[in-house]
């Protein structure tokens, strides 16, 4: 495919019936007039230089296929639309406001039931759709992180950069973090309001396994900045790998889980994953009920509650670190200035934002796993940016656990000594540093 508007888009392409969802499922993708202002954000296209890896080649074929102009099951098709991350950088650069995220969902789920799912693919989502069995995967990656063998197996082949992957996820500054991981109840010196807001964690899977550190971060930071953090029961996997991958049902059967767990048992749900996030935000129209409508208006990222408050100033950090934006945090989310806002209070904290900080790391979900060739691609791309900043980061903070993991993983494979970091990571280590918990003899 070639030229301004995929003029010759259906060369040997195979024709089929049309097999085409309700005629408005491609709406959010009318408004496009073909400009090409979004090729220069789109990171796949950046990597192959190829107008079918754009989001303008991507439109046109997804337009083709609402018109049943190609087939579902037509490789070059499946190809595109499988090698696209999914990032919506493409969406906030788009003069006429093309919604491509709606328009690729759609594209899809439709796909999804045209040709079902790659093996790999359904096995992953299996997996992720039972707790029993994303629970033990991630205990067991989390043994081998622990007993250090990820480390001592992180490369830049497949299964090294797995490990690589694995091993990037281990706390940083074992040693604040010590001192740091005490129980959190009573803790903080100055106590949490009794009226201060509820506030439920969503625990979802990666987090609550390999990042379980973040967790008790997020706890202690807002109930110093005077939030009441619950615990509820019931929760399961956001949906958002389903969802991402077509898999609607999948995404709503969880989706609806979670809905009854945290039914009107909190002013806010506060999620510190930037994916599961966005789609929590996003059940009402997952589920289109006012229900899932209501419940999507509570969620708050961590860091827009901690904005919201601030948030209280901690010790010092002398140290430099560079911010990543979380693409599902940013474009799904259209939250900017809160995570920098987080970091903004930490005295002596030098914040970089590096070209491309606000590009995809080439994480996106399952993709790294289904794409690993393009997935490395745009990664390179983002650790040169490391490589090449003056003064080097010690840290990469970002605030999305695909992207601590692949960002993370690729710096090991590198052999870089540069560790990643959740934003309230390094708040807490501030508090922590500027006594905010309290010292030890306090408590
Ligand atoms: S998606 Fe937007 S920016 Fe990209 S070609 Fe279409 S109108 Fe232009
Ligand atoms: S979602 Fe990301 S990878 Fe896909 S077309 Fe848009 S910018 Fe490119």
């Amino acid at each position: 495919m070639s030229g301004a508007n995929g003029g010759d888009l259906l060369e040997g392409v195979v024709l089929a019936p049309a097999v085409s969802p309700a005629p408005s499922a491609f709406s959010s993708l009318s408004p496009c007039v073909h400009c090409g202002f979004c090729l220069q954000a789109c990171p796949t296209y950046l990597a192959t230089g190829d107008e079918a890896d754009s989001p303008r080649g991507r439109i046109v074929l997804m337009r083709a296929l609402e018109r049943g102009e190609i087939a579902p099951t037509d490789a070059a098709l499946l190809h595109h639309l499988d090698a696209c991350l999914g990032c919506r950088g493409c969406e906030p650069v788009c003069p006429s406001g093309v919604g491509y995220g709606r328009g690729l969902e759609t594209a899809r789920a439709m796909l999804a039931k045209e040709r079902g799912f790659r093996p790999l693919a359904r096995a992953i989502l299996t997996v992720f759709g039972r707790n029993g069995l994303w629970r033990t995967v991630f205990t067991g990656a989390r043994w081998v992180r622990d007993l250090g063998i990820a480390g001592a197996f992180a490369g830049r082949g497949r299964q090294g950069f797995g490990m690589a992957m694995i091993a990037a996820t281990k706390p940083g500054r074992r040693a604040v973090r010590r001192e740091a991981d005490r129980p959190i109840e009573g803790d903080v010196r100055r106590p949490a309001s009794p009226a201060g807001p509820a506030v439920a964690l969503f625990r979802g899977c990666v987090m609550d396994t390999l990042f379980s550190h973040v967790h008790e971060a997020t706890r202690r930071t807002l109930l110093a900045n005077g939030y009441r953090v619950i615990d509820i029961g019931g929760q399961i996997c956001c949906g958002a790998l389903h969802d991402h991958a077509g898999d609607r049902e999948g995404a709503i059967t969880l989706a609806r889980v979670n809905l009854r767990a945290f039914a009107n048992r909190a002013d806010y749900v506060v999620v510190n994953s930037a994916g599961c996030g966005a789609l929590l935000k996003d059940y009402g129209h997952l589920l289109g009920s006012s229900e899932a409508e209501a419940f999507g208006t509570k969620v708050r990222d961590v860091a827009e509650l901690l904005a919201d408050r601030g948030p209280r100033t901690g010790g010092v950090l002398d140290m430099t670190v560079a911010y990543d934006a979380p693409c599902h945090l940013q474009h799904a989310q259209r939250v900017h200035d809160a995570p920098l806002a987080v970091l903004r209070a930490i005295p002596g904290l030098r914040v970089q934002l590096l070209p491309g900080f606000d590009r995809c790391c080439g994480s996106a979900g399952i993709y790294s796993l289904l794409e690993p060739a393009m997935s490395r691609a745009v990664l390179d791309a983002k650790i040169r940016t490391f490589v090449e900043a003056s003064p080097p980061p010690a840290l990469v903070v970002t605030g999305n656990p695909g992207c601590l993991m692949q960002i993370g993983g690729g710096l090991r494979a590198e052999g870089l000594p540069i560790q990643v970091a959740h934003p309230v990571e390094l708040l807490d280590w501030s508090y922590q540093t500027g006594g905010v918990y309290g010292k030890a003899s306090d408590r």
